[in-house]
């Protein structure tokens, strides 16, 4: 057999990543890498050139007759033939296979010739026949005229795995002979050992041999992802997973898979899956048969697609039970954290906004107020003589009377104000959009309310409590910030403590105070 050394056409290949230096060093020193005979050469010279002809391809098979043997039968097998007509010459089997067909044939019996087939070449080749039926099958619904291409980019597609065995034959004998990896696993491994996987390693040695350059590039791309707008590809990489679904040991389990990927590509929805495997069904023995290959024996496609129709409709309530249990946990998460937030925000013994969140909300809500041109008050309420109320009722029942106030100014205020907590008796509330007027009238309820209405008992005995309150509204004037606005009701609300309690104050109104006022 001879070794070619034509032509590099490799580099003429846009390859995902570039193969690593010392993988390229060490193929080109393998002595067995998969080479191809003189016969083999010439067809893919012709196959380069610009317009190629029946006839050359014939002449240059011709040279070898057992090839020339093979071509005839093959073009005569139910697989190629339609009819009960015969062909008797390498032109007419070659006309009647096609150009594509006919270099991936004589690349096939060439690759397959006077090979030590163990195993494992066996069952590479064999996943390349049944991708290459399986991907001829699809093209021939999603881009007929490209299924000649296509079949034989299926067929060669992991011809890298044998020149990786070829190369590194103690390391493969541990990687290939994992039976249980998938054929993505397989393709990770060799990215770790290898630096790069075998499609491209497929499509460099192709296009050493001289393959022309779309069919090295298809080997190279035969893992990528499914891109719809390039449908022979999709062919090429769908034929895979197939194929390795037809040769499993769970071949129910493999085909749920294929079901998934089939989702994938839209494109394939209106493919029967039953009829592409009737098909490879139909095909594969004559052909394996042609490339002295025992194919694998015969199967109930029908049951087989039924339990794999069954498995996936199990797959998929299983996995609708998880997502669902995983939006429960999300839901009950999202609760906990809000309610979290919540306390966060909120004074335990009133359950009005505590300090802190008054204090983002005064900022939050000055700056609105400086970027809209808006207004707002606040008004600053302390319980008077609380102190005492606590000496003589003991701070338990203090607690319940500063509980009772908070549900109290809950009452009143409106959507939008916010009531909280400013510290022991102290409460603050703010009110958007509302002048000092308006806010007085606010405090002015409040002053009423508890007169009506006692904040605790002493037996039988009500306690009424009353309020020193002070008003602070932003455009009074001349606030640089929350904190200043926030003093002046403070301000405000000691003046009244100053002038007797139990009233209302407005800040910079005549009688309120305008400056600070020394305690
Ligand atoms: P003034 O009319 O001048 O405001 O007199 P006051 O006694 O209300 O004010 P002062 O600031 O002198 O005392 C406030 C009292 O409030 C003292 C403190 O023990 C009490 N107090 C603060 N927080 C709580 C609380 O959470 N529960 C109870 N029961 N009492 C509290
Ligand atoms: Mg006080
Ligand atoms: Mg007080």
């Amino acid at each position: 057999m001879e070794v070619i050394q034509g032509k590099d056409y490799s580099k003429d290949l846009a390859l995902t990543t570039a193969l690593p230096e010392f993988l390229v060093a060490d193929l080109l020193k393998c002595p067995n890498l998969p080479s191809l005979p003189s016969v083999a050469i010439n067809v893919l010279k012709i196959a380069r050139t610009e317009n190629p002809s029946v006839s050359e391809y014939a002449n240059a098979i011709e040279r070898d007759p057992a090839l020339t043997m093979r071509i005839i039968t093959l073009a005569n097998s139910a697989f190629f033939s339609r009819t009960h007509i015969k062909v008797h010459t390498c032109r007419e089997a070659a006309a009647r296979l096609g150009l594509d067909a006919t270099l991936a044939a004589v690349m096939s019996f060439s690759l397959l010739q006077n090979r030590a087939v163990d195993t494992h070449y066996q069952r590479v080749w064999m996943r390349s026949i049944i991708a290459s039926l399986a991907a001829r099958h699809l093209a021939i619904h999603l881009c007929a005229d490209m299924a000649g291409p296509v079949f034989t980019a299926a067929l060669l597609q992991d011809i890298g795995i044998i020149a990786l065995r070829a190369t590194y034959p103690l390391e493969s004998s541990h990687l290939y002979s994992e039976a249980a990896l998938s054929h993505r696993q397989l393709a990770e491994s060799e990215q770790r050992l290898f630096g790069c996987d075998h499609s491209q390693v497929g499509a460099w040695i192709a296009a050493k041999w001289g393959v022309p350059t779309p069919l090295a590039q298809r080997i190279c791309d035969s893992h990528g992802e499914y891109d719809i707008a390039a449908p022979d590809m999709v062919c090429i990489q769908l034929s895979g997973p197939i194929a390795d679904a037809w040769l499993s040991s769970n071949p129910a389990q493999s085909l749920v898979t294929v079901i998934r990927e089939f989702e994938t590509y839209r494109g394939t929805h209106t493919i029967s899956l039953r009829h592409l495997l009737e098909n490879i069904q139909q095909q594969l023995p004559a052909l394996a048969d042609m490339l002295q290959m025992s194919a694998p024996p015969l199967q109930d496609n029908e049951s087989l697609l039924a339990e794999a129709q069954q498995l996936l409709f199990r797959q998929t309530l299983q996995l609708n039970a998880r997502l669902e249990m995983q939006q429960a946990e999300l839901a009950s998460l999202r609760q906990r954290q809000d309610e979290l937030e919540e306390r966060s925000r909120t004074d335990t013994l009133t359950g009005l906004a505590n300090r802190a969140w008054l204090e983002v909300q005064m900022q939050k809500r000055f700056a609105l107020c400086q970027q809209q041109s808006r207004i707002m008050s606040v008004v600053f309420i302390d319980l008077d003589h609380f102190k005492k109320l606590n000496d003589k009722y003991g701070h338990q029942m203090g607690d319940q009377v500063l509980e009772k106030f908070g549900k109290t100014l809950q009452a009143l205020i409106r959507e939008g104000d916010l009531a909280g907590r400013w510290g022991g008796e102290e409460f603050l509330i703010i009110l958007p959009d509302e002048n000092a007027k308006a806010a007085h009238v606010f405090a002015k309820r409040i002053g009423e309310r508890l007169e009506k209405i006692p904040m605790g008992h002493d037996g039988n005995v009500p306690i009424h409590v009353s309020v020193s309150i002070g008003i602070a509204c932003l455009d009074d004037g001349g606030f640089g910030s929350a904190g200043e606005l926030i003093d002046a009701a403070d301000k405000s609300m000691y003046f009244i403590k100053r002038t007797g309690r139990g009233g209302i104050a407005v800040y910079g109104e005549r009688g309120a105070p305008i400056t600070p006022i020394d305690d």
